[in-house]
């Protein structure tokens, strides 16, 4: 794991937002910050679920939320997927 502000390795738990994301703190530049949904990838089990979800009409939003993984990621992992039988845009 590294700092998301200046790539530092140093850096400790520090307890949990109320989101229940992981929280840490970097001793270098001494911020804290959280572990974003958005920096996971899918794998390739859930990826597969993402695209059955979507095809049954469902938003974004809530395939993340069912999957557990950020939007972003969710969309990312879709945009991949070579498939026509979905289409649309990112709308947050
Ligand atoms: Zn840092």
């Amino acid at each position: 794991m590294q700092c998301r502000n200046c790539g530092s390795a140093h850096i400790k738990k520090n307890g949990r937002s109320l989101k229940g994301t992981q929280r840490l703190y970097c001793f270098e530049c001494k911020r804290t910050f959280t572990l974003e949904l958005d920096a996971r990838r899918l794998t390739k089990s859930a990826c597969a679920k993402a695209v059955v979800l979507r095809q049954e009409g469902e938003s974004l939003r809530s395939i993340a939320s069912i999957l557990g993984y950020g939007k972003t990621a969710v969309w990312t992992a879709l945009k991949n997927v070579p498939s026509d039988s979905f289409s649309g845009s990112y709308t947050s």
